[in-house]
């Protein structure tokens, strides 16, 4: 039997990176929470080679200070909980403290960042888990992250990376989804130094349903409104003729947070059930905000998934209101009027 030993911490780190962090995407969605979680109202998005060699977020948030900026590249260092209870009232998209350090132990970051209190701000560089140098710049009060060569250094997982299209594909639909769960935050993204989105930030979820799906889509729309003890529901539902041959365009978002759930399609399709023919899915932008407190969202590093404490409720309350807003709307192609 060899010896046993504790694994040393860049190999940990590089080990529990592969968790959180499996492409380009998953750096940009990390960030990109940060950068919200940071109260920021403007994001920009950059990106080369399918986010593969170079990826770069810049935000106006609240900046990090110096002193805390090696802290903040630790395993499990965060500023959004202190304690396993504060995760039953957690608001931030963040909170497990790993994104930094799963980041940086798989490419070279490079961080400058200003705080508004702060009269100089920071730059900070870290490649494959190694400080460079922390040094002090001129900078705007704000974060910018650029993370440049992810997996030089794991080349397995390096291998698993698709072409750099598809991997700025699936940036782009992550953004387009970012954006519409925030209409209150200004996003924009570069690819290749091509402006692919912008947008305003003016609180209109139907300006942005109609610039990321275009006009037939945006013209077809119902807006819905709910409000249950425990859930309220805002967004639009599209009519039914504008359904679509698969689940993608199901968009719900839950505090913000773009997540999956079998019970909230369920819950949509429900609703729609007999508006729809067979093997067509509905459009959908719902923004649900539900009491933290009813909710664990720390059932998988990618919070992707959660879990409700009262399943009923939430689907009754999502049923209802997709049901509700579609019942005596003049819809064409209603399949049959039962219910
Ligand atoms: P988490 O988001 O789960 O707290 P991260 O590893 O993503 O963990 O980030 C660690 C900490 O670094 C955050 O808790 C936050 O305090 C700080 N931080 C990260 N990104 C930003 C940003 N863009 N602006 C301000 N602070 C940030
Ligand atoms: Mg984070």
């Amino acid at each position: 039997m060899p010896k046993i030993t504790v694994l040393d911490q860049d190999t940990i780190n590089q080990i529990a990176a592969g968790e959180v962090i499996d492409r380009p995407c998953s750096v940009v969605k990390e960030l990109m929470e940060n950068a919200i979680d940071a109260g920021a109202t403007a994001v920009t998005v950059e990106i080369k080679d399918g986010g593969i060699s170079f990826i770069r977020i810049t935000d106006n948030g609240c900046g990090i200070e110096k002193e805390q900026i090696p802290t903040a590249f630790l395993r499990h260092s965060t500023s959004k909980i202190r304690s396993v209870e504060d995760l039953l009232t957690v608001s931030s998209l963040g909170f497990r403290g790993e994104a930094l350090s799963s980041i940086a132990s798989v490419s070279q970051v490079e961080l400058i960042t200003k705080t508004a209190e702060a009269l100089t701000g920071s730059r900070y560089q870290i490649h494959g888990g190694k400080e460079i140098s922390l040094e002090e710049i001129g900078a705007p009060d704000g974060t910018t992250f650029l993370v440049r060569n992810l997996f030089y250094n794991t080349p397995a997982r390096k291998k698993f990376l698709k072409t750099a299209q598809t991997e700025g594909a699936y940036i782009s639909s992550l953004i387009e989804r970012m954006a519409l769960s925030r209409p209150d935050v200004s996003i924009r993204f570069i690819q290749n130094n091509q402006s692919r989105i912008h947008t305003s930030g003016n609180h209109n979820l139907k300006d942005l349903i109609y610039m990321i799906y275009g006009r037939e889509i945006a013209g077809n729309l119902l807006p819905v409104e709910a409000v249950k003890e425990t859930v309220k529901i805002s967004g639009y539902l599209g009519k039914p003729l504008i359904s679509r041959g698969n689940r993608t365009y199901e968009n719900y978002f839950i505090n913000g947070r773009y997540i999956k759930s079998n019970l909230i399609n369920k819950a949509i399709e429900d609703g729609y059930h007999s508006y729809m023919m067979q093997h067509k899915y509905p459009f959908v932008v719902l923004q649900l905000e539900i009491e933290p407190e009813f909710l664990d969202v720390n059932v998988h590093p990618s919070k992707m998934e959660l879990r409700f404490r009262n399943q009923e409720e939430i689907y009754d309350s999502v049923y209802r209101a997709v049901h509700d807003t579609l019942a005596g709307k003049e819809l064409i192609r209603k399949v049959s009027l039962d219910t």
